[in-house]
């Protein structure tokens, strides 16, 4: 399974045509341009954060150890609104497979469960969650071998798509006009960590 161990975290920001950009992703040639200032800016920032390293591994496409600007481009796509959906649970499913072993294991699924609740401010006993874990997992596991596979996740998202909200930031719909309230909240959440 893919996934690249970045241990050294550079930062070269490497210009790619927006054009060429475009082309791939639901973004236009103006937003990339806008996109390549914001990039500048969060690139030396974003990524020193140790709990961002499993994203930098899946913005990594080329596993070199540096987001470059193409793959930033590429990558955020697919939290645009108008990406496929299908891109947004398979990115979602290899965000959540934290040990890149190619399937969810149960461990990986209590992780997103207190992520899940944590940021909805709730704080449960620990065998309330795991009865959800339990609950969750069966749900999910449809051939009940224990592991949730890339085919059993798209059906247990097709029936939980609030799963894969996170996955969806409207303001990438118009980063041209976003983008400068985008930096300020940006640097503000940096000084709060
Ligand atoms: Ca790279
Ligand atoms: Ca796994
Ligand atoms: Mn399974």
């Amino acid at each position: 399974m893919g996934g690249c161990f970045a241990k050294n975290i550079k930062r070269a920001p490497g210009f790619e045509k927006p054009t060429v950009l475009a082309a791939e992703t639901p973004f236009t040639v103006s937003e990339v341009e806008a996109l390549y200032e914001l990039f500048k800016k969060v690139s030396s920032s974003i990524f020193d954060d140790g709990l961002i390293h499993k994203l930098f591994d899946l913005f990594d496409l080329k596993c070199n150890g540096v987001i470059e600007f193409g793959e930033f481009v590429r990558s955020l796509g697919v939290f645009h609104p108008n990406a496929p959906v299908a891109d947004k649970i398979s990115f979602a499913f290899r965000l959540y497979d934290l040990r890149q072993t190619g399937y969810i294991e149960r461990e990986e699924l209590k992780e997103m469960v207190l992520a899940l609740l944590h940021e909805s401010d709730l704080f449960l006993p620990d065998h309330v969650v795991e009865t959800i874990v339990d609950k969750t997992f069966t749900d999910a596991d449809t051939k009940g071998d224990g592991l949730i596979d890339q085919e059993e996740w798209k059906e247990f998202v097709s029936k939980n798509p609030s799963l894969i909200k996170n996955m969806t930031l409207p303001y990438l719909k118009d980063i041209t006009l976003a983008f400068p309230s985008f930096v300020v909240r940006s640097e503000i959440e940096d000084s709060e960590v």
